[in-house]
């Protein structure tokens, strides 16, 4: 795992990729620590990008850290339904407008949304231009603003159109949490929980033991789930940047979930609760083969229950939820990948399941 350092008032965990490595500062309050910023910004030229909600909670604050430089800002309509190339021209129109260059920093202030836009004009605008990442939301801190994908959903399909673009620091102000929606706090638990799951037992532990201070949003919780989370996300990326193997590890519980998500039109469900039944899902199929214990199973299903996130898919069909995940099987071309468990902290991707098996969880989570 990631060396862990000390040296402002918080903790840093290094991804480690040659030279596009990078610092995930991690701490209350780095929204004023300027010079952590500063270090990171090459150019004279920042572009703060972030949306409605979260602009009027902390524009100020990032941008009275900015001072000094020749700074741009751009606020968009706030929703998953506006991460579109449409509204990434909003962002390249405000840039060229600006006389922006190839030494610009583009910075993305907000959840997974503005950090997937604001990345992927960066990794685009003349061919690519600095970024970094001070994220918002539960989800976004531990899971999307680490690892370099980019990108902008098509009308036929989320993430669609992207690419890989590192970027230069990670600016984690735990405190950005204190007006987090609930419902969007505990969604983002899910993708926590799933560290522990695919490759961290005594995290998966340390959540059982725990969970109501992380509930509480107890900062040092906040700052230990956030620490755990990006050091198991560097350490994957790290292994696997562009998904080659192992990374697709972090898709356990996704293929279930993406098919609840479609079924449901990316509407009724968050991502983070679709992913917590798909993660029941898979440890119940795992368990129905034996590839894991019936005890193991029932830890998972009680830890996701306990964070109040849900643990049944909405009423379908085992066989629309079948012909959904298909989809992804069409994504990876042949049979159907799942990413499967052979205990609580160890997880494989595996096209060797037990199809019948498959059928039997789906129509025991239907039932
Ligand atoms: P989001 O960005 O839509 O944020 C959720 C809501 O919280 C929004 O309404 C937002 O405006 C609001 N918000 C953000 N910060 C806030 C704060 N501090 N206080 C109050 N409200 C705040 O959703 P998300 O869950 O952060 O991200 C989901 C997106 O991330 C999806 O588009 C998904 O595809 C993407 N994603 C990307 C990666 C990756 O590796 N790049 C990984 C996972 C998910
Ligand atoms: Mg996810």
């Amino acid at each position: 795992m990631p060396n862990r350092q000390t040296n402002h008032s918080g903790h840093t965990v290094h991804v480690d990729l040659k030279d596009r490595s990078y610092p995930i500062y991690i701490g209350q309050g780095l929204l004023e620590k300027a010079e952590l910023l500063h270090r990171h910004i090459p150019g004279t030229q920042v572009l703060v990008v972030t949306n409605e909600t979260v602009a009027p909670l902390y524009l100020e604050r990032v941008c009275a850290a900015l001072a000094g430089f020749d700074l741009g800002r751009v606020i968009l309509p706030d929703g998953e339904q506006h991460k579109t190339l449409e509204t990434t021209t909003r962002i390249y129109d405000a840039l060229i407008d600006q006389g922006f260059n190839r030494s610009a920093t583009l910075v993305g202030l907000g959840g997974g949304v503005v950090g997937d836009i604001t990345g992927f004009v960066a990794a685009t605008y003349q061919r690519g231009v600095h970024f970094i990442q001070i994220p918002t939301t539960l989800l976004a801190l531990v899971d999307s603003a680490v690892g370099g994908k980019t990108g902008v959903n098509h009308p036929r399909g989320k993430n669609m159109i992207g690419a890989f673009h590192q970027p230069r620091c990670v600016l984690a102000d735990t405190a950005t949490l204190s007006t987090l929606p609930e419902r969007e706090f505990r969604a983002g638990i899910a993708e926590i929980i799933k560290y522990g799951l695919i490759q961290d037992y005594a995290f998966f532990q340390w959540l059982e033991r725990q969970l109501a201070q992380v509930l509480a949003r107890d900062p040092a919780a906040l700052m230990y789930i956030i620490e755990q989370s990006c050091r198991n996300k560097a350490y994957v990326v790290a292994a696997d940047e562009r998904e080659s193997g192992q990374r697709a590890l972090l898709n356990l519980g996704h293929t279930f979930g993406h098919a609840i998500e479609t079924a449901t039109g990316y509407r009724e469900w968050l991502h983070g609760e679709a992913v917590a039944v798909g993660m029941c899902m898979a440890a119940h199929l795992s368990a129905s083969m034996g590839w894991m214990t019936a005890k193991a199973f029932e830890r998972t299903e009680a830890l996701i229950q306990a964070a109040g996130l849900p643990v049944l898919p909405p009423p379908l069909s085992p066989g629309a939820l079948r012909k959904l995940m298909a989809i992804d099987k069409k994504a990876t071309g042949g049979r159907l990948r799942l990413v499967l468990l052979e205990g609580i902290g160890s997880a494989v991707v595996t096209e060797a399941f037990d199809d019948q098996a498959l059928t039997a969880t789906l129509e025991h989570f239907t039932a």
